[in-house]
Protein backbone atom coordinates (compact mmCIF):
# COMPACT_ATOMS: atom_id res chain seq x y z
CA UNK A 1 0.00 0.00 0.00
CA UNK A 2 1.54 3.38 -1.02
CA UNK A 3 1.07 5.97 2.07
CA UNK A 4 0.20 9.98 1.42
CA UNK A 5 2.35 11.45 3.76
CA UNK A 6 1.03 14.53 5.45
CA UNK A 7 2.96 16.87 7.57
CA UNK A 8 1.72 19.49 9.59
CA UNK A 9 4.48 21.87 10.40
CA UNK A 10 2.79 24.47 13.06
CA UNK A 11 4.53 27.73 14.80
CA UNK A 12 3.65 27.51 18.26
CA UNK A 13 5.56 30.83 18.70
CA UNK A 14 4.36 33.41 21.99
CA UNK A 15 2.02 35.03 19.61
CA UNK A 16 0.11 31.71 19.41
CA UNK A 17 -0.78 31.59 22.99
CA UNK A 18 -4.37 31.34 24.25
CA UNK A 19 -7.15 31.64 21.45
CA UNK A 20 -5.10 30.81 18.33
CA UNK A 21 -3.44 27.94 19.99
CA UNK A 22 -6.49 26.33 21.61
CA UNK A 23 -7.91 26.66 17.76
CA UNK A 24 -5.30 24.56 16.45
CA UNK A 25 -5.32 21.86 19.20
CA UNK A 26 -9.61 21.71 18.42
CA UNK A 27 -8.25 22.07 14.51
CA UNK A 28 -6.68 19.14 14.52
CA UNK A 29 -9.26 16.73 16.47
CA UNK A 30 -11.63 17.59 14.06
CA UNK A 31 -9.36 17.17 11.12
CA UNK A 32 -8.46 13.42 12.25
CA UNK A 33 -11.95 13.00 13.31
CA UNK A 34 -13.50 13.55 9.98
CA UNK A 35 -10.64 12.05 7.76
CA UNK A 36 -11.20 8.60 10.01
CA UNK A 37 -15.08 8.67 8.27
CA UNK A 38 -13.24 8.67 4.86
CA UNK A 39 -12.34 5.65 3.37
CA UNK A 40 -10.13 6.73 1.23
CA UNK A 41 -8.21 9.12 3.86
CA UNK A 42 -8.28 5.78 5.72
CA UNK A 43 -6.50 3.70 3.25
CA UNK A 44 -3.63 6.41 2.43
CA UNK A 45 -3.58 9.10 4.64
CA UNK A 46 0.14 9.34 6.90
CA UNK A 47 0.37 12.09 9.53
CA UNK A 48 2.60 13.54 11.32
CA UNK A 49 2.97 17.28 13.44
CA UNK A 50 6.34 18.71 14.15
CA UNK A 51 5.66 22.08 16.42
CA UNK A 52 8.04 24.94 16.59
CA UNK A 53 9.20 28.05 18.12
CA UNK A 54 12.95 28.86 19.06
CA UNK A 55 13.40 25.10 18.48
CA UNK A 56 11.47 22.37 16.34
CA UNK A 57 9.90 19.33 18.13
CA UNK A 58 8.28 16.56 16.42
CA UNK A 59 4.74 15.60 18.41
CA UNK A 60 3.81 12.78 16.57
CA UNK A 61 5.95 10.71 13.93
CA UNK A 62 4.49 9.85 10.71
CA UNK A 63 1.29 7.61 12.14
CA UNK A 64 -1.70 5.66 9.91
CA UNK A 65 -4.96 7.91 11.00
CA UNK A 66 -6.51 4.79 12.99
CA UNK A 67 -3.42 5.09 15.18
CA UNK A 68 -3.05 8.50 15.04
CA UNK A 69 -4.03 10.61 18.45
CA UNK A 70 -3.71 14.41 18.12
CA UNK A 71 -0.93 16.28 20.55
CA UNK A 72 -1.86 18.78 22.42
CA UNK A 73 0.50 21.86 21.45
CA UNK A 74 3.33 23.35 23.49
CA UNK A 75 4.10 27.29 23.50
CA UNK A 76 7.47 28.54 23.11
CA UNK A 77 9.98 31.62 22.38
CA UNK A 78 11.05 32.30 18.91
CA UNK A 79 9.98 31.06 15.48
CA UNK A 80 12.88 29.00 14.15
CA UNK A 81 11.33 28.68 10.56
CA UNK A 82 14.89 26.98 9.39
CA UNK A 83 15.01 24.70 12.08
CA UNK A 84 11.52 23.59 11.32
CA UNK A 85 12.84 22.92 7.43
CA UNK A 86 15.80 20.94 8.70
CA UNK A 87 13.62 19.09 10.95
CA UNK A 88 11.06 17.96 8.70
CA UNK A 89 13.30 17.24 5.79
CA UNK A 90 15.19 15.15 8.23
CA UNK A 91 12.06 13.24 9.11
CA UNK A 92 10.83 12.94 5.32
CA UNK A 93 14.55 11.26 4.53
CA UNK A 94 14.27 9.15 7.05
CA UNK A 95 10.33 8.31 7.49
CA UNK A 96 9.25 8.66 3.41
CA UNK A 97 9.63 5.28 1.41
CA UNK A 98 11.04 6.76 -1.91
CA UNK A 99 9.90 5.08 -5.30
CA UNK A 100 13.07 3.23 -7.06
CA UNK A 101 13.00 1.51 -10.60
CA UNK A 102 11.76 -1.50 -9.06
CA UNK A 103 9.72 -0.15 -5.70
CA UNK A 104 6.82 2.06 -5.72
CA UNK A 105 7.47 4.63 -2.47
CA UNK A 106 5.06 6.39 -1.14
CA UNK A 107 2.93 9.20 -2.56
CA UNK A 108 4.28 12.94 -2.73
CA UNK A 109 4.51 14.01 0.99
CA UNK A 110 2.30 16.87 1.24
CA UNK A 111 3.36 20.03 3.99
CA UNK A 112 1.25 22.06 5.72
CA UNK A 113 2.65 25.04 7.34
CA UNK A 114 1.28 26.95 9.68
CA UNK A 115 3.14 30.77 10.55
CA UNK A 116 1.73 33.67 12.25
CA UNK A 117 4.88 35.89 12.46
CA UNK A 118 8.89 36.27 11.01
CA UNK A 119 11.82 33.78 11.24
CA UNK A 120 13.58 34.68 14.02
CA UNK A 121 16.74 32.18 12.91
CA UNK A 122 18.42 32.59 9.36
CA UNK A 123 16.59 30.38 7.61
CA UNK A 124 17.95 30.53 3.93
CA UNK A 125 20.39 27.61 4.10
CA UNK A 126 17.50 25.55 4.98
CA UNK A 127 15.31 27.22 2.03
CA UNK A 128 18.11 26.61 -0.18
CA UNK A 129 17.81 23.04 0.77
CA UNK A 130 14.28 22.70 0.31
CA UNK A 131 15.04 24.61 -3.02
CA UNK A 132 17.51 22.05 -4.25
CA UNK A 133 16.25 18.47 -3.07
CA UNK A 134 12.47 18.65 -1.72
CA UNK A 135 10.54 21.40 -3.32
CA UNK A 136 10.07 19.26 -6.60
CA UNK A 137 8.91 15.57 -4.73
CA UNK A 138 6.83 16.89 -2.10
CA UNK A 139 3.15 19.07 -2.04
CA UNK A 140 3.63 22.65 0.69
CA UNK A 141 1.24 25.06 1.57
CA UNK A 142 2.23 27.59 3.50
CA UNK A 143 -0.71 29.62 5.93
CA UNK A 144 0.61 32.88 7.56
CA UNK A 145 -2.35 33.06 10.29
CA UNK A 146 -3.40 37.21 10.12
CA UNK A 147 -1.20 39.65 8.36
CA UNK A 148 1.99 38.85 10.12
CA UNK A 149 3.50 36.11 8.06
CA UNK A 150 5.93 36.55 5.80
CA UNK A 151 4.57 35.83 3.11
CA UNK A 152 7.74 36.60 0.52
CA UNK A 153 10.08 34.43 2.66
CA UNK A 154 7.01 31.82 2.11
CA UNK A 155 7.06 32.37 -1.27
CA UNK A 156 10.62 30.94 -2.18
CA UNK A 157 8.93 27.30 -0.39
CA UNK A 158 5.56 26.93 -2.15
CA UNK A 159 4.11 28.86 -4.92
CA UNK A 160 1.06 27.84 -2.67
CA UNK A 161 0.83 30.92 -0.39
CA UNK A 162 -2.47 31.40 1.48
CA UNK A 163 -3.35 33.70 4.15
CA UNK A 164 -6.11 33.33 6.80
CA UNK A 165 -7.23 36.87 6.96
CA UNK A 166 -9.31 36.58 10.27
CA UNK A 167 -8.59 34.75 13.72
CA UNK A 168 -11.95 34.42 15.37
CA UNK A 169 -13.03 31.05 15.77
CA UNK A 170 -15.87 30.79 12.99
CA UNK A 171 -12.78 31.29 10.58
CA UNK A 172 -10.32 28.88 12.17
CA UNK A 173 -12.92 26.65 11.92
CA UNK A 174 -13.38 26.64 7.97
CA UNK A 175 -10.21 27.19 7.51
CA UNK A 176 -9.74 23.85 9.21
CA UNK A 177 -12.50 22.27 7.83
CA UNK A 178 -10.88 23.33 4.23
CA UNK A 179 -7.27 21.41 5.38
CA UNK A 180 -9.51 18.19 5.46
CA UNK A 181 -11.44 19.14 2.17
CA UNK A 182 -8.03 19.43 0.39
CA UNK A 183 -6.28 16.14 1.84
CA UNK A 184 -9.85 14.19 0.92
CA UNK A 185 -9.41 15.03 -2.50
CA UNK A 186 -5.77 14.35 -2.74
CA UNK A 187 -6.17 11.36 -1.40
CA UNK A 188 -8.84 10.48 -3.61
CA UNK A 189 -6.87 11.41 -6.35
CA UNK A 190 -3.87 9.20 -5.85
CA UNK A 191 -6.01 6.28 -5.59
CA UNK A 192 -8.29 6.96 -8.01
CA UNK A 193 -6.44 8.27 -10.85
CA UNK A 194 -2.38 8.04 -9.92
CA UNK A 195 -2.11 11.78 -10.22
CA UNK A 196 0.82 12.36 -7.44
CA UNK A 197 -0.22 16.02 -6.57
CA UNK A 198 -1.53 18.05 -4.15
CA UNK A 199 -5.56 18.87 -4.71
CA UNK A 200 -6.68 21.56 -2.97
CA UNK A 201 -10.20 22.56 -2.01
CA UNK A 202 -11.58 25.83 -2.96
CA UNK A 203 -11.40 28.71 -0.23
CA UNK A 204 -15.16 30.18 -1.82
CA UNK A 205 -16.72 31.18 1.53
CA UNK A 206 -13.78 31.19 3.82
CA UNK A 207 -11.28 34.02 4.71
CA UNK A 208 -8.38 32.51 3.35
CA UNK A 209 -6.92 34.68 0.25
CA UNK A 210 -4.01 33.62 -1.97
CA UNK A 211 -1.10 35.71 -1.29
CA UNK A 212 0.98 37.53 -4.59
CA UNK A 213 4.48 36.55 -2.85
CA UNK A 214 6.35 38.87 -5.06
CA UNK A 215 5.11 41.93 -2.48
CA UNK A 216 7.28 42.40 -0.09
CA UNK A 217 5.10 41.80 3.09
CA UNK A 218 5.07 44.71 5.73
CA UNK A 219 7.06 42.84 9.09
CA UNK A 220 5.14 44.50 12.10
CA UNK A 221 5.12 42.80 15.63
CA UNK A 222 1.10 42.87 16.20
CA UNK A 223 1.77 41.40 19.71
CA UNK A 224 3.89 41.99 22.87
CA UNK A 225 4.18 38.98 25.12
CA UNK A 226 5.36 38.82 28.78
CA UNK A 227 6.73 36.14 30.79
CA UNK A 228 5.65 36.46 34.03
CA UNK A 229 5.86 34.36 37.46
CA UNK A 230 3.19 33.54 39.66
CA UNK A 231 4.14 34.49 43.56
CA UNK A 232 2.00 32.61 45.22
CA UNK A 233 2.37 28.53 42.89
CA UNK A 234 5.98 29.83 41.17
CA UNK A 235 4.26 28.99 38.01
CA UNK A 236 4.92 30.71 34.58
CA UNK A 237 2.46 32.74 32.86
CA UNK A 238 2.57 34.56 29.47
CA UNK A 239 0.38 38.01 29.53
CA UNK A 240 -0.06 38.82 25.74
CA UNK A 241 -1.54 42.45 24.37
CA UNK A 242 -2.63 42.99 21.06
CA UNK A 243 -1.25 46.32 19.42
CA UNK A 244 -4.00 48.79 18.52
CA UNK A 245 -3.44 52.51 17.36
CA UNK A 246 -5.07 55.35 18.80
CA UNK A 247 -7.74 57.04 16.99
CA UNK A 248 -6.86 60.38 17.72
CA UNK A 249 -5.47 62.17 14.85
CA UNK A 250 -2.72 63.86 15.04
CA UNK A 251 -1.05 61.94 17.84
CA UNK A 252 2.42 60.52 15.99
CA UNK A 253 2.81 65.09 15.10
CA UNK A 254 2.84 65.99 18.48
CA UNK A 255 5.34 63.82 19.51
CA UNK A 256 3.18 60.85 20.92
CA UNK A 257 3.35 57.14 19.55
CA UNK A 258 -0.08 56.39 18.85
CA UNK A 259 0.35 52.82 18.98
CA UNK A 260 -0.55 50.90 21.92
CA UNK A 261 -1.05 47.68 23.46
CA UNK A 262 -4.26 46.40 25.24
CA UNK A 263 -4.29 43.07 26.93
CA UNK A 264 -5.51 39.68 25.61
CA UNK A 265 -5.41 37.71 28.20
CA UNK A 266 -2.72 36.26 30.41
CA UNK A 267 -2.53 32.02 30.18
CA UNK A 268 -0.18 29.84 32.08
CA UNK A 269 2.05 27.31 30.16
CA UNK A 270 4.41 24.61 31.30
CA UNK A 271 7.63 25.93 32.28
CA UNK A 272 9.53 23.04 31.13
CA UNK A 273 7.19 22.56 27.99
CA UNK A 274 8.30 26.42 27.17
CA UNK A 275 12.15 26.01 27.99
CA UNK A 276 12.21 23.10 25.67
CA UNK A 277 10.45 24.73 22.74
CA UNK A 278 12.62 28.32 23.13
CA UNK A 279 15.91 29.36 22.29
CA UNK A 280 17.45 30.90 24.86
CA UNK A 281 16.08 34.16 26.05
CA UNK A 282 14.87 36.94 24.15
CA UNK A 283 16.41 41.00 24.68
CA UNK A 284 13.45 42.93 23.40
CA UNK A 285 12.29 45.45 26.20
CA UNK A 286 8.79 47.11 26.00
CA UNK A 287 7.79 49.71 28.21
CA UNK A 288 5.02 49.40 30.59
CA UNK A 289 3.43 52.77 29.75
CA UNK A 290 2.24 51.74 26.39
CA UNK A 291 0.35 48.44 27.99
CA UNK A 292 -3.29 48.67 28.44
CA UNK A 293 -4.99 46.42 31.08
CA UNK A 294 -3.90 44.42 34.04
CA UNK A 295 -5.19 40.98 34.11
CA UNK A 296 -5.77 38.73 37.14
CA UNK A 297 -3.15 36.06 37.81
CA UNK A 298 -4.33 32.59 35.78
CA UNK A 299 -2.88 30.54 37.98
CA UNK A 300 -3.68 31.64 41.55
CA UNK A 301 -6.14 34.43 41.11
CA UNK A 302 -4.29 37.43 42.46
CA UNK A 303 -5.89 40.34 41.35
CA UNK A 304 -3.10 42.22 40.46
CA UNK A 305 -1.13 40.17 37.47
CA UNK A 306 1.06 42.39 36.51
CA UNK A 307 3.39 43.90 39.17
CA UNK A 308 6.54 45.05 38.03
CA UNK A 309 9.52 43.96 41.00
CA UNK A 310 12.64 46.00 41.90
CA UNK A 311 14.59 43.37 39.51
CA UNK A 312 12.55 43.88 36.44
CA UNK A 313 10.34 40.57 36.71
CA UNK A 314 7.06 40.65 36.33
CA UNK A 315 4.69 38.71 39.16
CA UNK A 316 1.56 38.31 41.11
CA UNK A 317 0.64 40.20 43.80
CA UNK A 318 -2.11 39.99 46.45
CA UNK A 319 -2.59 43.79 46.53
CA UNK A 320 -0.56 43.84 50.46
CA UNK A 321 2.58 41.64 51.26
CA UNK A 322 4.70 39.48 48.24
CA UNK A 323 7.50 37.78 48.04
CA UNK A 324 8.92 38.42 44.46
CA UNK A 325 8.63 34.40 42.78
CA UNK A 326 12.15 35.95 40.81
CA UNK A 327 14.27 37.27 43.15
CA UNK A 328 12.65 36.62 46.80
CA UNK A 329 12.53 40.22 47.58
CA UNK A 330 9.33 40.84 49.77
CA UNK A 331 7.59 44.00 48.81
CA UNK A 332 4.11 45.68 49.16
CA UNK A 333 2.60 47.70 46.34
CA UNK A 334 3.59 50.97 45.51
CA UNK A 335 2.56 53.24 42.54
CA UNK A 336 5.09 53.22 39.38
CA UNK A 337 6.57 56.19 38.16
CA UNK A 338 4.88 57.57 35.39
CA UNK A 339 8.27 56.86 32.93
CA UNK A 340 6.95 53.07 33.51
CA UNK A 341 9.23 50.68 33.30
CA UNK A 342 10.90 48.82 30.95
CA UNK A 343 10.15 44.55 30.67
CA UNK A 344 11.66 41.69 28.94
CA UNK A 345 9.34 41.06 25.98
CA UNK A 346 9.30 37.51 24.58
CA UNK A 347 10.64 36.98 21.09
CA UNK A 348 7.20 36.32 19.58
ZN1 LIG B 1 -0.48 34.15 41.17
ZN1 LIG C 1 12.10 40.30 41.98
Amino acid sequence: MRRLPIYFLIDVSESMVGEPIAQVDDGMRSIIQELRTDPYALETVYVSVIAFAGKAKSLSPLTELNMFYPPKMPVGGGTAIGAALDYLMDDIDKSVQRTTADFKGDWKPIVFLFTDGTATDKPDKAIERWRQKYMSRCSMVCISIGENGDTAMLGKLTENVLRLNSTDVVSFKAFFKWVTASIKTSSMSVSDRGIDDICLAPTKGINLEKVDTRVATRIDENFAVLPARCSNTKKMYLIKYAKKTSEIEGLGELGFNPNYFRLVGAYPVDEATYEGMSNGKSSHKINTTVLQGVPTCPCCGNQYGFVVCECGNIMCHDGMRQVCPWCGTEGILTEGSGEGSNVGQGQG
